[in-house]
């Protein structure tokens, strides 16, 4: 990759089309994770060459709400660019794997209609139901009227 960004410094072609697939080192809270798939294009300008990324990167975690497994996809767009002088220092992993971890969801459900698990016997609730009996929420009046009894 390295090497071939060099040939754009170099003026040996103007436009690197970018296609493959990288294990990413980014540490994230996973079940299992697929290699990340990385499409576009690189192309140098004058001092710059402008770099223009498709990311997509399929995972499997827990769901937020009832922890059963359920899959995600970060599938995100990176444009930015790096100054031809400073392309020796150009890791493409690194970059990938520091936007992903910026593209972190910050909740994922198995569906937006997950019901969660029970809080108070643990049943998932998309499942089934369980016969837990919900009192409704005590407010800061009832400990009053409580004391004044
Ligand atoms: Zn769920
Ligand atoms: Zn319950």
């Amino acid at each position: 990759m390295n090497l071939e960004l060099k040939n754009l410094t170099r003026g040996i072609i103007d436009v690197l089309e970018i296609d493959c697939f990288i294990d990413s080192d980014v540490s994230l809270d996973v079940i299992s994770k697929s290699k990340t798939y990385i499409t576009g294009k690189a192309h140098s300008k004058a001092d710059n060459i402008f770099i223009s990324l498709n990311i997509v990167l399929p995972i499997v975690v827990n769901c937020d709400r009832c922890l059963d497994e359920t899959s995600y996809e970060y599938n995100f767009v990176y444009d930015g660019e790096i100054l031809k002088e400073d392309i020796e220092k150009f890791n493409l992993k690194k970059l990938v794997d520091e936007e992903i971890f910026l593209n972190n969801p910050t909740k994922v459900l198995c569906s937006d209609e997950c019901k969660g698990l029970c809080m108070k016997c643990g049943i998932n609730l998309n499942m089934g139901k369980c016969k837990c009996e919900f009192e409704p929420v005590s407010s800061p009046f009832d400990v009053l009227d409580s004391i004044f009894k």
